[in-house]
């Protein structure tokens, strides 16, 4: 089941994040499809917390596996946001990030000039 379905502001990176969560389990997951930067990453946390405070409490996951673009930074947030460690936010219940090996590069800046190659 969808549950709802969150699209970001675009400056250069496009956050999108889709909310999903079977009836029949006690935990959602928060697919994030689009990028996520230190910039827009905060974007997130309202999305987490909306989808652990659903039908009472739930565990949730965020997945960014399928994630097109991850920077350093907003990762980091992430994983702060979700201990607790991030100033003025409120850790949430109970939350863990699936996050992929290598933090895969921005599509969009790759389009532009393969000669300037990787930038980070
Ligand atoms: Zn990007």
């Amino acid at each position: 089941m969808d549950l709802f379905f969150f699209d970001g502001e675009p400056v250069d990176h496009k956050l999108r994040v889709l909310v999903r969560l079977d009836i029949d389990s006690t935990s959602a997951v928060v697919n994030v499809t689009g990028c996520l930067t230190g910039n827009n990453c905060k974007a997130l946390f309202p999305v987490i917390r909306r989808a652990g405070a659903f039908a009472g409490g739930l565990a949730v996951a965020v997945d960014l596996s399928e994630a097109e673009h991850i920077d350093g930074p907003g990762l980091e947030r992430l994983r702060q946001f979700c201990t607790g460690e991030l100033n003025g936010e409120p850790a949430p219940e109970e939350v863990a990030v699936i996050a992929p090996a290598g933090l895969p590069q921005c599509p969009a800046l790759m389009i532009g000039d393969p000669a300037m190659g990787v930038a980070a």
